[in-house]
């Protein structure tokens, strides 16, 4: 039965087994780290599918199908990291070519465009997507990418994924998602009319914080040669014990998932309610401003809320962080433990501060991953850190 049907599974059932088979040569039922770096050839070019590692490597194989299945995709290519992945999207362009991105979106992902790929000739504009008719304004015959993360980081805003991807379509555009926040147990962007997706696998999918790696998705068999070439010319490629790693943690993704979003909702209704504390971010609330297109285009709403503190004080912001006793105070998010991060000084620091400010990033802005704890505990943490 394995492997091969996987289009018909439920999501927790290809978590477990797409492109999954028990190793041919032993049955072992974990698929094995295949440390190696070549291959025998019995003849010069004669081989099993398999000559360097650089290009290809069972372990990895193995994952790269797993999460093709799970974003409903046809082909996954893993990457040493998060960063590596969207560096191979890019390198898809040319000098003079024009990108549209979010503006509200990874610092990491803002600092490769403008302080590496603009020194190369291509031209980002980072817009507002969460009302997508802005793209239209800045579509030109030098557009080829537009480039969303949804939600958004760390403000939790929606972009309208079909929306998005009709205008694409319509003007001949790639259509790229970081679909990190989401992970693909919450949205599917291909579904939508996306073109490549994106993941930190760092983050959800291998979700215990013990790896970095980063995948792209993609239906379209040019886009995949053409991405495989890439990375293959680039080299970032990931090793077997971490791709093993990953395997193991995709298995209890839909699990973990449930928890994350159940906890998330007890959390951001608990600080909705804290008189100390302001705007909550959280697509799961009916007055987000974009609650009806999360619905349409998110199976849940997840475990990622940021909010700020009524008098917007850092230094009020700072004590709370120092004070939280599980919610450990770290970059990164998606592990099975809470976190809680400064975006100002953390991850969106290499973002200037009127940018920050356009996208409503304030100083006491504080981001928190809900891990899968139990949820008195979480909630006893945050009465104690924020105060009364
Ligand atoms: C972490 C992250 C990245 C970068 O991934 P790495 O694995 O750290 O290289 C990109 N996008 C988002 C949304 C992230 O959270």
């Amino acid at each position: 039965m394995h492997n091969d049907k996987f289009e018909n599974m439920k999501f927790g059932t290809k978590a477990i087994h797409a492109g999954i088979k028990p190793d041919p040569s032993t049955g072992a039922i974990m698929t094995p780290v295949f440390q190696t770096s070549t291959y025998a050839q019995s003849a010069p070019g004669n081989h099993k599918g398999y000559e360097y590692s650089r290009t290809h490597n069972p372990t990895r194989d193995a994952l790269q199908k797993n999460l093709a299945a799970l974003e409903n995709g046809k082909h996954g290519i893993c990457f040493s990291s998060g960063m590596a992945a969207i560096d191979c999207i890019i390198k898809l362009l040319n000098p003079g070519d024009e990108v549209i991105s979010a503006n509200d979106l990874y610092g990491g992902s803002y600092r490769i465009f403008t302080k590496i790929f603009a020194n190369y000739g291509i031209k980002f504009h980072f817009i507002d997507m969460s009302d997508i008719q802005n793209i239209e304004n800045y579509v030109n015959e030098k557009t080829r990418l537009i480039w969303a993360e949804t939600p958004t980081n760390p403000m939790m805003h929606i972009i309208d994924l079909r929306g998005a991807s009709e205008i694409a379509k319509k003007h001949g555009i790639l259509f790229g998602v970081d679909n990190t926040f989401a992970s693909p147990y919450l949205q599917t962007p291909l579904d939508f009319g996306a073109d490549i997706i994106m993941h930190s696998v760092t983050k959800y999918i291998a979700g215990h914080s013990d790896v970095v790696m980063g995948a792209l998705v993609v239906n379209d068999d040019e886009l995949h040669e053409k991405l495989s070439f890439l990375q293959n010319s680039s080299g970032g490629v990931p090793g077997p014990q971490d791709c093993f790693l990953v395997l193991r943690g995709i298995k209890t993704l839909h699990l973990r998932m449930q928890r994350h979003c159940e906890n998330g909702k007890k959390v951001a209704e608990l600080l909705k309610s804290h008189p100390k504390v302001g705007e909550v971010y959280w697509p799961g609330f009916p007055s987000h401003q974009n609650h009806d297109i999360a619905k349409q285009q998110m199976r849940d709403f997840g475990g990622m809320i940021s909010f700020c503190l009524k008098d917007d004080n850092i230094e009020e912001a700072f004590r709370i962080l120092e004070n939280f006793k599980f919610f450990t105070l770290a970059e990164s998010l998606g592990g099975v433990e809470s976190l809680c991060g400064h975006p100002a000084s953390m991850t969106h620091a290499s973002i200037p501060k009127e940018e920050r400010e356009k996208v409503g990033l304030k100083d006491s802005l504080i981001r928190l991953s809900v891990g899968i704890e139990d949820i008195e505990d979480l909630i006893w943490d945050l009465n104690q850190a924020i105060g009364r």
